[in-house]
This record gives structure tokens, sequence and C-alpha cells, in this order.
């Protein structure tokens, strides 16, 4: 068998697998998958562009790019939390990013300012990823919620299952090989686990071409008290070295 249509198989195997991981089931053969193979083999083209037919079966053409699906979140009414937001919050960093980070939603400083990260969590979380060497300006900060529950509330099971589409495209466009899940919701919503994050943490979990680590998410940290607060920071900070040795091979 020709070389290239070996490479080409080989790539649409482990595509598919990408997929499945995502939990996506079904791919059904439309115009949009056909019109991505004949292109694949026709120009050898990457295969990360490519997003679920089923995920996105009432927004086809999906968004190639992240300002694309950046478009695409700014108009979006999928569930309830439209209403009140003031930003989509739907992150930042370089497109081509090692690392991306995964929150939970916005709160209040972040919904004002249509940025991640940028209230009290957000200095823990600066300063965290300083102390492991990581420049916060090299990694891609985003979350599984886009807009604003009210009163910062932990994201209801329906809104998770309208937004996390479009976490789930954005990593398949920026295509990390590190992915680092911040609390509780971003690491049982990436990971499709049930278990507390407890067990999750402290070491890398596979999620298709990526490797996820769960640690404690910075806000999390700063509203426990005491002893508590103490025990979880060096907890955190055991799984930031972790984080940092396999980081460096990415540098
Ligand atoms: S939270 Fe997500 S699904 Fe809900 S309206 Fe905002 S962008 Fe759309």
């Amino acid at each position: 068998m020709n070389k290239e249509i070996v490479h080409i198989m080989n790539d649409i195997s482990s595509w598919l697998r990408y997929q499945k991981q995502l939990g996506v089931e079904i791919i059904p053969k439309g115009p949009e998958l056909s019109a991505f193979l004949d292109h694949r083999v026709k120009n050898k083209m990457s295969l990360q562009g490519l997003t679920s037919t089923q995920e996105y079966r009432d927004e086809i053409p999906a968004p190639t790019d992240l300002d694309g699906l950046r478009k695409m979140v700014e108009n979006c009414n999928r569930c309830e939390l439209h209403k009140k937001r003031q930003n989509i919050v739907f992150g930042e960093g370089p497109e081509n990013a090692k690392l991306v980070l995964v929150g939970e939603a916005p709160g209040r400083e972040e919904d004002m300012q249509g940025l991640p990260f940028v209230g009290p969590s957000g200095e823990l979380l600066t300063d965290m990823l300083n102390a492991v060497n990581i420049s916060r300006k090299d990694v891609f900060i985003t979350s599984v919620i886009k807009c604003r529950p009210p009163h910062n509330r932990t994201p209801g099971h329906e809104e998770i299952a309208a937004c996390s589409s479009f976490l789930r495209h954005q990593l398949r466009l920026i295509d990390p090989p590190l992915i680092l899940a911040l609390g509780l919701v971003a690491a049982q919503t990436l990971l499709k686990e049930k278990a507390p994050l407890k067990s999750l943490r402290g070491r890398f979990h596979q999620l298709g071409n990526a490797r996820v680590m769960p640690i404690y998410h910075p806000a999390y940290l700063l509203r426990s008290q005491g002893s508590r607060q103490l025990d979880l920071k060096r907890v955190a900070w055991q799984d930031l070295q972790i984080l940092e040795k396999e980081y460096a091979k990415y540098r």
C-alpha cells in the first residue's frame, strides 16, 4: 500500500480515537465529512481543524480558527446565562500554546472585563505559574462555561452540556500536549469523571493527544482557611511541580 495512504489512514484512525475520548459517538457522513476527506487526501492537510458534525450539527460550517469560534460564542444563547452576561469570557493566550488552563466559569471581574482569571484568584493563578517558571503569557487560559453564572454559583449540568462543546472545539484548534484542569468542574467535564478532585489530582490523565493534570482551583485555595488551606496549597504545589517537569519538554 502506498506510504501516503497509510499515513492518512493512521491520521484518520487517531483522529477517530480522539473524537471517541471527547465523547463523540456518531459522525454522520454528510457533505462536511466528505469534503474533509477529499481535501485531506488531496492536500495532506492536518486533521486537527475538523469539527465533529454531531456537536455542531446546527452550526455548520464549524469555525476553523479561534476568532471564528469566538464570534460564535459571542452570539450564543444556548443557555439562560446569556441573559445577564456583560461579556462572554472566551479565553486568551497564544493559539499554539503548549499548555491550556481550564477553569470553571467567569466571576464578577471576569464578566466585567471579558477576560479570564482577572480577580484575586487570577492573581494567585499567576503567582502559582510563576512559582514553577511558567509565564502566563505563554499559556492559553479559558473555562468550561463562557458566561457568568449568577452569584458565581456552580454551573448546572445543562449549562455545562450546552457550553462544553465550545471548550472541546477550542482544544481541538489549539491541540495542546498539556492541559491543567483547575477545579472539580473542569476536571470532571474534561475527563468525563464523577470522582472527587482528591482522587483525580496528582497525575496526568490521557485525553486524546493531550494529557490532563487536575489541580485545586485557586478560588478554592483562597476560600479555605487555616491548616486546611496550608494542606491544599502544599498539595497544589506538588501537582505544579509534576506539571513543570512535563512542560519543560515543550519549551
Ligand atoms: S454559557 Fe456558554 S452555552 Fe450558555 S449562553 Fe454562554 S456561551 Fe452560550
